[in-house]
């Protein structure tokens, strides 16, 4: 084992890694280690024969470009990578590539060595025999295995390696799938695991949960398992592609992707190859009759129809008479493809009316308990919940640990312990003994305890079942719970968008809960509301929240209506009240920390910039993207841009007062192109490449620690005796610097880059980025800016084709170029 140094976390000095295997899961494991830091070499095996590309240009099997040809292509999916694996491009250069036969050296300098090579146990023996033999006492090894007893794996192996081995299962694609589950062997040591732990959480932001050495696992056992069931009681009631994917998606609190549409995605020969595994390896008959190779799958494998990759699986991509593309779907039992239906029934009308996870479960199985598709679901779920209590203690240590597994690995909202206390613990194991099934005895005693569910909150404690009490989910780390602490009564002030939270050592959070996180008259009212709230009773202000995305923007369709109707009045209103609400933020006595995630536009930026830190979440993406929808920023936000431009010329000149155009000019210009053309960040890292970047602002990779660290970030500006910043004149370019921004948007325009309207919008952007017509390097007042920014604002909202920009997009949600 490493030795710890001083304060320096044993975690924090993992540098060097090795990843063995350059396929999906190695190429996209070693991108997220290159996200985390750390410097990464990539192997793959040597390829047996030439390409007609290599043969063509003379290269024979003894050259490099050919021996590490696997790992070097890899580097170039991951370059290519859409969505992007890589939090910045340019930390390509954090992996080198290499070949197993000639680079198996690296891993005597490895911290970390992970193995990432094809889902077959005597591959990967071979493959960490040598990995045994070339590493040095202490490194971590870790497997990639889906599902493969990690155990047989350690056997033969030395006594250090059996020690530092264990296995790390990441989720595709490693750097979006919260999920890792650490499988220790008997031999695996404790400070491994806690070490593997640390660095799965902290330094690759990832969701740890421990998993005993059992077949495929937590997730994968219990989720292949529901897509078997699933086909198996659609056949059943006779159900349909369409209908099975309408009652198995958001219905039951899963992705969109429900059933049919991820066994696809997943490829349905390696489903075939999961299911094979728990054949292998089962003893149970119910679960090995379960997992008998369903005829229907195997049949569209024999026929080649493998999912997605195919082009063909349960859907199929095909070309319609008029030669566009079009989705057909599989019709049972015939499996010949037909034009999709729409499935619709009293029970999916009643599932679409209700809000949320647990209150859509319920609608699913009370609206019309007697229709197909209401028996369907209960079956479904009923047999998954059944399963997953069964494998309680056996697969896992807690049912935490499975509904995490579920929640984080496949993407439901609700784990299945979770999910049955939404539909009532006692009431459904009543229908489900009344239906002759075995209900497992710790469930049934469970409820004779008097226990009503398996989770209950005390206060801020939540507690779960185990071993016949109640015990306390261990916190993860600093991360804190928003919807916990509304439970625990901890609200301080609330309107309909938006609520004031007391997250603990008297600092509060301002979380939006508005559709979509619009900004809206209630998330501005609740503003005004917690800046006097705070100023009188906390010492510091976080602006955070657990939805969907931070903020999606402004709301845009009271402007819209003000607009189309000509209310001017109206309009000038609610860019004045916007205005005024980031003032106040920007002005607090209190230090003031957001920590946005996902997608955080327009109006959730200007949120964001009046605080004193942002700790961004690795996914972050940030951008004022008003000229999307034929506006710029007016609520602050053109204002912010024009300051940090001017902060930033003043620290690049070493302090000195007066502004100089060499040093202005080109900040203007970067925030100027992010601005005109609705640039938004790709990661939070990716923010300091469009210029919104400030000092102290930084990137936290554990997302979900980032309300806790941003309420540390708030005590330590306390401790340090905040006071706002003061609001000093800002130097502007002025008319000088407009002109040098109206020949970039020249130049953009007879590129084609712009259209003649964006000109219109670049054209006024510009006109406010640089203080309107002054001479170069006047100081001007914020609220000089505001001005600027509202009037811009004020005279495209009566754009015929801002307007239509508008509604397009609270239309189709994507922007329109006109
Ligand atoms: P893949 O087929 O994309 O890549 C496998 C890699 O193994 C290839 O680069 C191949 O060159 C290499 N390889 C083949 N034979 C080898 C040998 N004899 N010695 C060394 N390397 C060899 O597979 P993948 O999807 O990346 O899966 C890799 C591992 O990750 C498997 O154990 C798989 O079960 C697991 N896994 C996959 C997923 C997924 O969604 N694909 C998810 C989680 C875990």
């Amino acid at each position: 084992m490493m030795p710890s140094h001083g304060r320096i976390r044993q975690a924090d000095r993992v540098s060097r890694c090795v990843v063995i295997g350059s396929g999906i899961m190695g190429a996209g494991i070693a991108a997220h280690l290159a996200n985390a830091g750390m410097q990464v070499t990539l192997l793959d095996i040597v390829p047996g024969s030439l390409t007609t590309e290599e043969r063509s240009k003379g290269l024979t099997l003894g050259d490099a470009k050919v021996r590490n040809r696997l790992a070097d292509e890899a580097v170039k999916r991951i370059h290519h990578a859409k969505p992007p694996m890589l939090y910045d491009p340019s930390w390509i250069s954090r992996i080198r590539t290499g070949n197993l036969s000639d680079h198996l050296s690296a891993a005597g300098e490895a911290d970390w060595i992970i193995e990432a090579v094809v889902e077959r146990l005597d591959i990967k023996r071979k493959v960490l025999e040598s990995i045994d033999t070339a590493r040095r006492p202490g490194s971590l090894v870790t497997t990639n295995t889906s599902g493969l007893s990690v155990g047989a794996m350690a056997e033969g192996r030395s006594g250090d390696f059996r020690q530092h081995f264990a296995a790390t299962h990441f989720f595709n694609p490693p750097r979006y799938m919260k999920l890792v589950e650490i499988v220790p062997t008997a031999d695996t040591s404790p400070e491994t695991v806690t070490l593997l732990t640390e660095l799965c959480e902290r330094r690759l932001g990832k969701g740890v949960v421990l998993a005993r050495d059992t077949v495929n696992f937590i997730a994968n056992r219990i989720g292949a398992h529901g897509m078997l069931v699933t086909l198996e009681e659609a056949l059943r009631c006779g159900l349909t592609v369409e209908e099975t994917d309408a009652l198995t998606g958001t219905a039951m609190g899963r992705p969109k992707t429900a059933t049919f549409r991820m066994m696809d995605m997943v490829g349905l020969d390696t489903l075939l190859h999961v299911v094979d595994n728990v054949l292998d390896r089962s003893a149970d008959p119910a679960e090995r009759a379960i997992f008998a190779r369903p005829q229907l799958l195997v049949k569209l494998v024999e026929s080649g129809r493998l999912g997605s990759k195919s082009g063909a699986g349960f859907y199929r991509k095909t070309a319609g008479t008029d030669g566009r593309s079009m989705i057909q779907s599989l019709r049972f039992p015939t499996l010949e493809y037909g034009s999709p239906s729409r499935a619709s029934s009293p029970v999916l009308e009643a599932v679409k009316a209700a809000g949320g996870a647990a209150a859509k479960v319920r609608a699913l199985l009370s609206a019309a308990p007697k229709h197909t598709h209401s028996q369907f679901a209960w079956a479904c779920l009923k047999r998954t919940l059944l399963y997953a209590a069964s494998l309680n203690g056996v697969i896992a240590d807690h049912l935490t640990d499975i509904d995490k597994a579920m929640r984080w690995g496949f993407n439901w909202e609700l784990g299945p312990f979770q999910l049955w206390d939404a539909i009532g613990l006692e009431q459904s194991v009543r229908r489900m003994e009344q239906e002759g099934d075995v209900v497992p005895a710790w469930v049934k005693e469970w409820i004779a305890g008097g226990n009503s569910s398996f989770y209950r909150c005390e206060g801020t404690k939540r507690l779960f079942a185990h071993d016949g009490g109640y015990r306390e989910e261990s916190g993860e780390g600093d991360c804190i719970s928003l919807a916990g602490l509304k439970e625990a009564g901890r609200t301080v002030l609330s309107t309909p968008g938006a609520s004031l939270i007391d997250i603990g050592d008297d600092v509060v959070c301002l979380e939006f809960h508005s559709t979509s996180n619009a900004i809206g008259g209630d998330i501005l009212s609740a503003i005004t509301l917690s800046a006097e709230e705070v100023s009188r009773n906390w010492r510091g202000l976080v602006i955070a929240n657990e939805g969907r995305n931070f903020c999606v923007g402004a709301n845009l369709a009271l402007l819209l209506m003000e607009a189309q109707s000509g209310d001017w009045d109206e309009v000038e209103d609610i860019i004045r009240y916007f205005q005024r609400s980031m003032g106040l933020l920007a002005s607090l006595d209190r230090p003031v920390v957001a920590a946005p995630h996902r997608m955080t536009l327009g109006g959730g930026v200007e949120a964001c910039l009046p605080a004193d830190r942002i700790i961004y979440s690795p996914e972050t993406y940030f951008g004022l993207v008003e000229t999307g929808v034929g506006l710029i920023p007016a609520g602050g936000g053109s204002m912010a841009a024009a300051m940090l431009a001017a902060d930033r010329a003043q620290a690049a000149s070493g302090g000195r007062s007066e502004a100089s155009p060499m040093l202005l000019q080109p900040q203007l210009n970067q925030l100027f192109e992010t601005i005109a053309l609705a640039k938004h960040s790709t990661s939070g890292f990716g923010v300091r490449a469009l210029g919104f970047h400030r000092p102290g602002d930084r990137v936290i990779m554990r997302q979900d620690a980032r309300i806790g660290e941003a309420k540390h970030e708030c005590l330590e500006l306390d401790r340090q005796g905040y006071s706002p910043p003061s609001q000093p004149l800002i130097p502007v370019a002025g008319g000088e610097g407009k002109a040098v921004l109206a020949l970039a948007i020249q130049s953009m325009k007879h590129s084609g880059y712009i259209s003649p309207h964006d000109e219109l919008i670049a054209g006024k952007l510009a006109h406010v980025l640089s203080g309107g017509d002054v001479a170069f390097g006047t100081k001007v007042s914020g609220q000089y800016l505001l001005d600027l920014e509202c009037e811009a604002f004020l005279s495209l909202c009566g754009e015929p084709k801002t307007q239509q920009r508008m509604s397009h997009m609270l239309e189709t949600n994507k922007p329109l170029r006109n």
